[in-house]
């Protein structure tokens, strides 16, 4: 940059003073972004890359000079990157393997920036990953543990006849009570490390007729008479996926529907077709929730009323379990409800998921 020729000696220092602050600004804030642990890389509006810093050389693998100017997505086009550089997807990208870096998982993102220009930035998410398998591994090996020695109480407990011990009849029906709490809290938390550890499922025929109507039955059992129930299907068509799971996702909307819903109300299990796919919905006229709570029900042992869903059974595990099968089954989950007005759990599965129902033909 040259002070203008019009410029007095004092004007030109001035400004060149101004210059050599600009310029030590700068490199300042280029020195401090090429320390960055995350990896930067600055794009022009044609992906070409104009800077990159250190981080950037390790994770991504980038090289200087060779790399200054070429398009990123060719030069990553032999790594899991690419299609997304391809498609210039706005959404995160991650637990993607670092291009640069041997057994690295990366959380990439793409920032707008300037005039059309673009910032990528990539954090090695690899240390995080590992702690999460470290919580994996210790519910798991926890709730492992923990399943004979409860069997074993359990088990005495079944034993000894109330009628035997009069004065101890409340106390051991107690005892009862919260061993088989205790044990259906392993249980479920067993389903989920498998949930979770499992990328994918072996897929199979789900026969829905059966299935709602085992549905059904069992929501009949756990309410005694006390609602209305009511199975509305029209969706002719049977779902690919995990029967076990999809069973136990699909009674654990059911089950909440009659544990939250007062005596009197009712309680409709829907399957029916969408433009989408189908949708299974669990309809309630029961307490309705906070929109408050909303965002937050599917994580493990978020209760609204704890001592309301301990006096109806529940582990608090429901949902996370019912969350972390339909994303097996690239399904989701969506809740509406209000205080008072019940709720709705509806399940989205694609046409991916569907087929047409078993004429029984087949032997
Ligand atoms: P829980 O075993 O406590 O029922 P869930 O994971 O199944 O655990 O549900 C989490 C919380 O969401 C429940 O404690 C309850 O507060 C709320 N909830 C779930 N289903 C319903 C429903 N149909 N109506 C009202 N609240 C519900």
């Amino acid at each position: 940059m040259a002070a203008p020729a019009s410029a007095s000696p004092l004007q030109h220092d001035r400004f060149m003073t101004r210059s050599r602050r600009i310029a030590s600004s700068l490199r300042d804030l280029r020195n401090a972004a090429s320390q960055l642990p995350d990896a930067v890389v600055l794009l022009d509006q044609d992906q070409h890359v104009r800077w990159f810093n250190h981080a950037a050389e390790d994770l991504l693998g980038l090289r200087r000079p060779k790399d200054r100017g070429v398009v990123l997505q060719q030069r990553l086009a032999t790594s899991d990157l690419s299609d997304w550089l391809r498609d210039g997807t706005r959404e995160p990208l991650n637990d993607v393997a670092a291009p640069g870096h041997a057994n690295s998982q990366l959380n990439v993102s793409m920032l707008p920036f300037g005039r059309r220009q673009q910032l990528l930035l990539a954090r090695d998410i690899s240390h995080l990953n590992r702690l999460e398998q470290v919580r994996r591994d210790f519910v798991a090996n926890v709730s492992h543990e923990l399943r004979t020695p409860l069997t074993v109480i359990h088990g005495y407990l079944e034993l000894i006849d109330p009628e035997d011990v009069p004065e101890l009849a409340p106390v051991l029906g107690e005892m009862r009570a919260q061993s088989k709490r205790m044990g259906q809290i392993v249980e479920d938390l067993l389903a989920l490390s498998r949930l979770e550890t499992q990328h994918q499922i072996v897929d199979e025929r789900v026969p829905m007729a059966p299935l709602l109507a085992t549905v059904r039955k069992e929501a009949e059992a756990l309410s005694q008479g006390r609602h209305k129930i009511t199975l509305e299907s029209t969706a002719e068509a049977d779902l690919l996926g995990s029967p076990k799971d999809l069973h136990s996702a699909l009674s654990n909307l059911v089950s909440n529907a009659v544990r939250y819903t007062p005596t009197g109300g009712s309680i409709t299990i829907r399957w029916q077709r969408t433009p989408d796919g189908a949708v299974y919905s669990v309809i309630d006229t029961g307490f309705g929730i906070p929109a408050t709570h909303l965002a937050r029900l599917t994580e493990r042992f978020y209760r609204i009323s704890s001592s309301r869903s301990r006096d109806s059974g529940g582990t608090g595990l429901g949902l996370s379990i019912v969350k972390h099968v339909l994303n097996l089954h690239q399904a989701q989950l969506r809740i509406e409800s209000a205080p008072g007005a019940g709720s709705t759990f509806t399940c989205h599965f694609g046409h991916a998921r569907l087929l047409p129902p078993d004429s029984g033909d087949e032997s």
